[in-house]
């Protein structure tokens, strides 16, 4: 039997790409080796947020303001398809200084991005207690990113699978080993149930995309950096929008619990909560809030952000025709989650290359070659 489309991974890439190509009529089949969702998925805090994770104005900020601006929409089709309650909240994200050298910095740096229309606020910091009152007294001032926000990934994962489901695609459990080419076009893929044919194959395997053979991906376009979460309770909340410091941040739930996170660790595939990770992120929660000093540890984890060298995704054709790459989201594949499977269902569909997506294809990773190849000769 041949599908239309082949996805490979039941993240929230694998997953919205699946939505969107069967929402099209397309006859798609998502393959996945464990839980849909149950890596970095269901991990990730959740923040949405273009201003303090795209440092500068340009590609990667314009990609993620656009992924955020389809959000509310995203989230309430989901809600409607589902009946999954997706924990969408508004409010904004606030980047704290604790020192008048840093917020001097903080506000430099709204200067020079407001001069790009980024909505930005600079506040003092007695406007910032009055919006976080549990704020430490100590924070001096801060960037207000007033439009953004952040979601429940772990229901969020839940959904997509859902949806892609109730939409018509198919998941099948169980490894892709290789990807299959014939006459240099990608045909389809070799899985725990044997040889499967599409006439499209996507590649959404998160941190293991490049341990998928056939890839094609340069050694290094997609590597795991481990994030560790550790997970605190408070009632009545005590926050009640994103905080970042210039160590982590804290993200608050409706219910009150918070996440608090993270690290950016080289540790390879290495699966495990540390005991330095967990003390460094719940010092820099108490330094943001110092109220979470009693509030009960509930829970830890940590997975694997898919890293790209540059953090950028990676999207978008690969030099095999018939294999498309929706990987590399590195520490925004929640934001850029419907940007992505509206672009790489468009390059399914129509072979059109969506503008936005147009800076992140792996070709950034070995455009550099034949120029230094020409220089050696
Ligand atoms: C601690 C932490 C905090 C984060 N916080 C945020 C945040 O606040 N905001 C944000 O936007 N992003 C955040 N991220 C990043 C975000 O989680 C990821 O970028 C995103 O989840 C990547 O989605 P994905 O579908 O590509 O990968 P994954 O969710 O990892 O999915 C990949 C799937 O592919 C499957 N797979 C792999 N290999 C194979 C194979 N050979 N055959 C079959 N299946 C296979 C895996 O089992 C997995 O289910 C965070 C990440 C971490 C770890």
């Amino acid at each position: 039997m041949k599908h239309d489309a082949i996805v490979i991974g039941a993240g929230v890439q694998g997953c919205a790409v699946a939505l969107r190509l069967a929402q099209a009529g397309r006859d798609v089949a998502v393959l996945e080796r464990s839980v849909p969702g149950a890596e970095a998925s269901s991990a990730a805090a959740g923040i949405l947020s273009p201003g303090v994770e795209a440092e500068e104005p340009g590609p990667f900020y314009q990609l993620c303001a656009a992924s955020l601006s389809r959000y509310r929409g995203f989230a309430d089709e989901l809600e409607r398809l589902t009946g999954i309650a997706l924990g969408y909240r508004g409010g904004g994200t606030l980047q704290v200084a604790f020192d008048d050298l840093t917020a001097r910095t903080l506000a430099g740096r709204a200067a020079q991005i407001q001069k790009h229309d980024i909505p930005v606020e600079v506040i003092d910091g007695d406007e910032v207690r009055r919006l976080e009152p549990a704020l430490d007294p100590r924070v001096r001032g801060a960037l207000w990113f007033k439009e953004e926000a952040s979601i429940d990934p772990r229901p969020l994962a839940r959904a997509l699978h859902l949806a892609a489901h109730a939409a018509g695609a198919k998941f099948l459990s169980g490894q892709v080993r290789r990807i299959v080419q014939v006459e240099g076009r990608a045909i389809g893929v070799d899985h725990d149930r044997g040889r499967l044919h599409a006439g499209a194959v996507v590649l959404a395997a998160g941190s293991w995309s490049a341990t998928v053979e056939g890839s094609g991906l340069p050694p290094g376009a997609v590597r795991p950096v481990r994030g560790q979460i550790a997970l605190l309770d408070t009632r009545p909340p005590l926050l009640g929008r994103v905080v970042f410091s210039d160590k982590g941040y804290v993200v608050p739930r409706a219910d009150g619990r918070v996440l608090c996170g993270s690290t950016m660790e080289e540790v390879g595939f290495e699966r495990a909560v540390t005991a330095g990770g967990v003390r460094g992120i719940l010092d820099l929660a108490m330094e943001i809030a110092p109220g979470l000093a009693s509030a009960p540890l509930l829970e830890t984890w940590c997975n694997f952000r898919p890293a790209s060298p540059d953090g950028w995704p990676v999207l978008g054709p690969s030099a095999v025709p018939g294999l498309y790459y929706a990987t590399g989201h590195t520490r925004n594949g929640i934001l850029l989650a419907p940007i992505t499977a509206d672009a790489i269902a468009r390059l399914v569909l129509d072979e059109v290359v969506d503008p936005a997506i147009e800076s992140f294809g792996m070709e950034r990773f070995t455009a550099a070659a034949p120029a230094a190849a020409q220089a050696a000769e």
